[in-house]
């Protein structure tokens, strides 16, 4: 099974590409057993235009408190990531937003992630709107969320 690298919204307008790289990282935290907990951590990757390109995805920390039902991350460790990335590359590579896992083969989004999606498109600088990523046992839910209106979801692209 290999999860979607290519993930497309608004008739194509708005295209998300993940790197195999961070793929992999999703692949390694898959909430597979019953009893695996949930992981998850932050997108960094560039902004082309209107497209995303992803190229990292920050893993959980032995400081993470992980649950089967929910995620907390250590805000400042992975944060403290997000900034030395962003200022290595002079900028380019940002925060472009959060992941988790769900124990469901197609995830979709509980209620407290829309609101922790919104809560943090919120408090961003840049004021964009911030990617929520499920990964589910089988596939990924993607949603781009601005601090008020709704999100749009992305799809794989054809
Ligand atoms: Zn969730």
């Amino acid at each position: 099974m290999q999860f979607v690298a290519e993930w497309s919204a608004n008739q194509g307008r708005n295209l998300i590409y993940i790197h195999p790289a961070v793929l992999a990282v999703f692949q390694q935290h898959i909430q597979a057993g019953t009893s695996d907990l949930e992981g998850g951590g932050l997108l960094l990757g560039y902004v082309r235009g209107s497209h995303l390109e992803i190229v990292e995805a920050t893993v959980p920390t032995k400081f993470d408190r992980r649950f089967r039902a929910f995620f907390e991350r250590m805000q400042d460790l992975h944060e403290h990531i997000a900034q030395k990335r962003w200022s290595d590359s002079n900028g380019l590579v940002r925060y472009i937003g959060e992941w988790h896992t769900h124990p469901q083969d197609h995830p979709s989004p509980s209620g407290t992630d829309l609101t922790e999606w919104r809560k943090l498109s919120a408090k961003r600088k840049d004021k964009r709107p911030v990617l929520g990523l499920i990964v589910g046992r089988k596939t990924m839910y993607l949603e781009s969320m601005p601090s008020d209106g709704d999100g749009t979801e992305f799809y794989p692209a054809k």
